[in-house]
């Protein structure tokens, strides 16, 4: 298929604040062809890589199956290359989780569903791991979002750079680096805190990770189960950890109906308040990402990477934060410790490994859920003591920059806000924090990516 460029050099917004790269590096030709009522769907861009979004040309309904790989369509001219999708558009496609078909659930589907929300609390463990393995058969077999780490959003950036750089006549091309002070990748944990017995195992999460020299946040539920009083928020604070809101009841139900969420969303406001929080997180990552606005909070913590284990499908197939609208989305892209020990049924750090690996590879975020409440036996504290000695290794060799979740807000707020101009003396950062910014500069070697401060 031959494509015409509709608008030469159309900057890509979601290219340009990715890389943060100044504009005129972020120029992208889109084929005429790309309609804006033309429906989504899926494709391949390269062998290994795919995509959700609108597209010219053929795309498929489901992720299964051989997929057209629009790679093919795209034009590379001497200096210019046609793509037959606007690259922001599918990324934000990807990371709102469109892709994902609703499954109308039956009157009968939304009993059980309620039935089991309403015995959950007197449910032990034991007897919710059947159930939930019903709900959860057959995701080995999911081919996307990819387990155990989907990076798709990532890749199509990097792959959409690779074309960049090939077609630009540019050596080199400067941009802000991912993350302060060059550091690698980056490592965030959190703790939800389920129950009583949870609330009351905080005090001693909290001295376990003061001897890795770590500090979380703490999600607390502020209006059931437990209550949350001013003092209980200012021990968490005092020692440097970080406390937000979980959820508004834990029911399973907040995301239900559109006009109940606008109302609940009022009261969980409040309570960000009261607790003086800026982040927020769901219970069990139910989500609505389009309904965000109404949450008056900088960040969020709902979103999964790859959900297959979790009860609600999809994730957002990125291991970096992004924005919706205002909120800061920070991904949760680690399994969590239910998941491993409960579902899985593992303490081995096989998984956990895997995809600290993967997600460092991409220099992304990798980040952890551990609840107090699920560390109430040896095999799991020794598990997540692990954990946390394997994070303090990489920190110390490998340049992981592991933070709060608050700094990580703080940061890509301040990166995203920083501009990159080339002065006489050579490319400049100005902006608040530009001091702990570095600009990296990305080249292909023998066909690979390569970055260099
Ligand atoms: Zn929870």
């Amino acid at each position: 298929m031959i494509v015409t460029a509709e608008r030469a050099g159309a900057v890509d917004r979601g290219f340009a604040d990715y890389f943060c790269c100044p504009e005129s590096f972020a120029e992208f030709d889109i084929s005429e062809a790309v309609r804006d009522d033309a429906r989504e769907g899926f494709f391949r861009f390269g062998p290994d890589l795919v995509c959700y979004g609108r597209a010219a040309g053929e795309t498929a309904q489901t992720a299964e199956g051989l997929l057209p790989d629009l790679l093919a369509s795209v034009q590379f001219d001497d200096d210019v290359c046609v793509l037959p999708f606007a690259p922001t558009q599918v990324a934000e496609s990807m990371r709102r989780e469109r892709y994902v078909k609703v499954e109308r659930q039956s009157f009968h589907q939304r009993l059980i569903r309620q039935l089991y929300y309403l015995l959950r609390p007197l449910l032990p463990v034991k007897l919710r791991r059947p159930l939930q393995a019903r709900w959860l058969r057959g995701w080995q077999n999911r081919p996307f979002p990819r387990w155990p780490v989907d990076t798709s959003v990532d890749r199509l950036f990097t792959e959409l750079m690779h074309a960049k750089l090939k077609t630009s006549g540019q050596r080199q091309i400067p941009f802000i680096w991912f993350w302060p002070e060059g550091k690698q990748a980056c490592a965030v944990m959190t703790h939800d805190v389920e129950t009583d017995a949870g609330l009351e195992f905080t005090e001693e999460l909290m001295n376990i990770n003061d001897r890795y020299g770590i500090k979380s946040s703490f999600q607390l539920i502020p209006a059931a189960r437990y209550a949350v009083t001013e003092s209980t928020v200012e021990k968490i604070r005092r020692r440097g950890f970080d406390v937000n809101v979980h959820d508004l009841k834990h029911d399973g139900h907040l995301f239900d109906d559109a006009e109940e969420f606008q109302r609940a969303a009022e009261q969980v406001n409040a309570h960000a308040v009261r607790f003086g929080s800026r982040g927020f997180r769901s219970g069990a990552l139910y989500r609505n990402q389009e309904w965000y606005g109404a949450l008056r909070f900088r960040y969020d913590m709902s979103v999964p990477n790859c959900a297959h284990l979790d009860p609600q499908r999809g994730g957002c197939c990125t291991v970096m934060p992004y924005f919706v609208g205002d909120v800061l989305e920070i991904p949760v892209t680690a399994t969590q410790d239910y998941s491993l020990f409960h579902v899985l049924k593992t303490y081995d750090q096989k998984l956990w490994r895997e995809q600290i690996a993967q997600i460092a590879a991409m220099h992304g975020m990798i980040s952890f859920i551990v609840h107090p409440d699920y560390l109430d036996h040896a095999e799991a504290v020794q598990a997540y003591e692990s954990l946390l000695g394997y994070l303090v290794e990489l920190r110390k060799n490998e340049g992981l920059w592991i933070a709060r979740p608050d700094e990580v807000d703080d940061w890509w707020r301040a990166r995203r806000a920083m501009r990159l101009e080339e002065t006489a003396g050579g490319w400049k950062i100005s902006g608040q924090d530009a001091a702990r910014a570095r600009i990296a500069f990305v080249s292909l070697e023998k066909e690979r990516l390569i970055y260099r401060f």
